[in-house]
């Protein structure tokens, strides 16, 4: 008598994973560009010197595969998330919020503030090699320096020390967490 074992294969269906807001994970974007004057700062939130690195210049097609869809329109294409509705509008961690695009330090929570306007909001840049402003028809428009990615607007009615408020979008933001 013999007796045959069957072996079960198992298909296991994961389902295909929705387009969610968590971006593919980052790595180190390639960095092509002239050289750009950045100030970086270490696990420990500790800044060096700034010193001169290649700028990010990418096509969109690379930037569409390293950001989320609402990543792409902010930083990419200049839109704005709707308010009250992006991951740190109601966010109190310390630690420094990147761009989402490139990875180089704009924020830290040390200047974060509530403003009541649904949008992450600081009184100044952690660095300001690190960001480029400029005009924007009556605004003034933020920018990351080194992948040159919209952050949001710079208005003159903030808090002390620096009276000002950095309006900045969630969806152009990565957070690292920092116990400072
Ligand atoms: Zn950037």
């Amino acid at each position: 008598m013999t007796t045959r074992r069957h072996a079960l294969a198992l298909l296991v269906l994961t389902g295909c994973s929705n387009q969610g807001p968590e971006p593919p994970p980052f790595t180190e974007p390639t960095a092509t560009g002239p050289l750009v004057e950045i100030t970086d700062f270490d696990a420990n939130g500790k800044a060096s010197p700034p010193a001169s690195v290649s700028s990010v210049r990418l096509d969109g097609e690379q930037w569409r595969a390293r950001l989320t869809p609402l990543g792409f329109s902010v930083l990419r294409m200049s839109d704005t998330e709707l308010a009250f509705t992006g991951k740190y509008s109601n966010h109190h961690e310390t630690g420094i919020y990147q761009c989402a695009g490139c990875g180089t330090a704009l924020f830290s929570s040390k200047d974060k503030f509530e403003s009541g306007t649904g949008w992450p909001s600081f009184t100044a840049p952690i660095a300001a090699t690190n960001i480029q402003d400029g005009e924007d028809g009556s605004r003034r428009e933020v920018r990351c320096h080194r992948c040159y990615g919209h952050l949001g607007h710079v208005f003159p009615d903030g808090p002390p020390p620096t009276g000002l408020r950095y309006c900045i979008n969630s969806a152009a933001l990565r957070f690292v967490k920092i116990n400072f």
